[in-house]
């Protein structure tokens, strides 16, 4: 069954074995609701992911079925992490992807801090 067009929850995903310790992370942050590590593959200068310490598949699911406080808590994290980084004078991108369409890799919430330079145009422009 697809939940907005996604399979349910793998606990398999790589993101759930990073949390379990399973596989190791460059861990920025941590707290009771979320975790931010360096993204394996930089596409910026600075690249981390957050991720919810809750097993959601898509921003779709975390929006609709986490609790006040994890999603309090998860977008705390965020912005306590790009200031942290000292992305703040400089500014910097937030970006999760969610399905498809967007190419979403692995099936756990996470949104991407990017920053650290000039970072172009917010998304490709369709082809004419
Ligand atoms: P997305 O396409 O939004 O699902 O992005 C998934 C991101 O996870 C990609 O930027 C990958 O480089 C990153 N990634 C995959 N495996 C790992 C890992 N073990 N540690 C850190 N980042 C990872």
């Amino acid at each position: 069954m697809l939940v907005n067009g996604l399979p349910p929850y793998d606990p398999g995903n790589v993101f759930a074995r990073i949390l379990r310790g399973e596989i190791p992370c460059k861990r920025v942050r941590e707290d009771a609701f979320a975790l931010a590590f360096h993204d394996i593959n930089p596409q910026a200068p600075v690249h981390v992911l957050v991720i919810p310490k809750g097993a959601y598949v898509s921003s779709a699911d975390f929006t609709a079925t986490a609790s006040e406080a994890e999603i309090a808590g998860f977008w705390r994290l965020v912005g306590q992490v790009a200031q942290e980084l000292g992305l703040e004078a400089g500014g910097y991108r937030i970006l999760s992807n969610m399905g498809v369409d967007a190419g979403q890799e692995v099936p756990h919430f996470h949104v991407h801090i990017f920053g650290g330079r000039g970072l172009g145009r917010m998304v490709l422009r369709a082809e004419a």
